[in-house]
């Protein structure tokens, strides 16, 4: 019997559809000014490249507008479209977890935002690129309209990965990227709760290219990542890379040491030759001083290295689904 192929009509999903599938994960945190046009400019994308079948995976992350409203009006409008609400603001690492996590029997999954910031019409090509055979289609920001403060602080970030830790992670990398299944089976595997997406990405290896794109503003509304949580990111995801603070504390407690020696040495000579004379407190404060300062510098480190043991030895559920639409029963 001949099975009759679907022509790509895109309000019916099709069991029989052997078109390859590729899932849009779209995060989205008080993003109700921008979805509808955000849908729109995918869309218009999407349409263009009929070959493939498509489907978008909105995740409401905790928003406290009518984001997940929304999700839910464009859901019942086209069943291509499904939703997963978190249950609150779990940040954007987790949202896109979750949207991982919800796609099923994609061929490729692209995460993209929903300020248009990572512009939809750049999907052809990273789908161009999955099609000359790269497993990961990473994209890199070209001219970045942020303020100095993060400019510097970005840059500097990368710098510090790049020298001092085993990461080789792209300056300027975002979280737009199309993943192949085979990449995405093992990321879906990983169990680890500090993340940090593009760094475990890089980390995978996989073959890989970079596509550049310039990073218009964020069409409506602000960053919803402040100055605070981006260097927490920037330190979490340093934590988790490297061991360059644990290093750095040997250097200092190495540092202290010999200068505690000289010192101590300077005192000895003196004392012997010049009979200069130091009383044995002077000797013990010496020391002491010292020896205190490294230890207090040690723990508070290895308290950072215990933090993160802690998170992943707790297992708690990486985030919790309040509603979901747009999913089969079973999914
Ligand atoms: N986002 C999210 N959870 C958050 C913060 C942001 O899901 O806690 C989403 C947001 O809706 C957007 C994307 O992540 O789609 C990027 O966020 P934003 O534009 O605020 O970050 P920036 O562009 O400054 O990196
Ligand atoms: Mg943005």
């Amino acid at each position: 019997m001949e099975l009759i192929k679907p022509q790509s009509n895109v309000l019916k999903v099709d069991p029989l559809d052997e078109r390859k599938k590729i899932a849009l994960v779209v995060p989205a945190f008080n993003e109700s000014k921008n979805l509808r046009q955000f849908f729109r400019e995918a869309n218009k994308t999407t349409n263009n490249l009929g070959s493939y079948s498509w489907e978008f995976i909105f995740v409401n992350d905790g928003s406290s507008d009518n984001t997940w409203e929304l999700i839910e009006d464009l859901a019942g409008a086209d069943p291509r479209v499904k939703g997963v609400s978190l249950s609150r603001n779990f940040g954007k690492e987790i949202s896109l977890t979750a949207g991982l996590e919800a796609t099923t029997d994609a061929d490729a999954v692209i995460f993209i935002d929903a300020d248009l910031q990572h512009p939809p019409s750049l999907i052809v090509e990273l789908v161009a690129q999955w099609e000359c055979g790269y497993q990961i289609v990473a994209t890199q920001r070209e001219a970045i309209q942020y303020s100095l403060v993060r400019e510097a602080g970005s840059r500097f970030f990368y710098y510090m990965l790049k020298h001092f830790s085993d990461l080789k992670i792209h300056a300027k990398a975002t979280d737009f990227r199309l993943l192949d299944k085979e990449v995405l089976n093992i990321l879906k595997t990983f169990e680890e709760r500090t993340r940090f997406f593009r760094g475990l990405i890089d980390w995978m290896g996989f073959r890989k290219t970079i596509v550049t794109f310039s990073a218009p503003d964020r069409a409506q509304g602000k960053s919803t990542f402040s100055l605070s949580d981006l260097t927490r990111m920037a330190v979490n995801s340093f934590t988790t890379f490297s061991l360059l603070p644990l290093r750095i504390t040997g250097w200092l407690g190495l540092t202290v040491v010999s200068l505690s020696l000289a010192v101590l040495f300077f005192m000895v000579i003196t004392q012997f030759f010049f009979s200069q004379v130091f009383t044995p407190l002077a000797y013990f404060v010496v020391f002491n001083t010292l020896l205190f300062g490294v230890v207090l510098a040690a723990l508070g480190l290895i308290a950072l290295y215990i933090g993160h043991i802690h998170t992943e030895v707790i297992r708690r559920p990486l985030y919790i689904v309040q509603d979901k639409v747009g999913f089969n029963e079973d999914e």
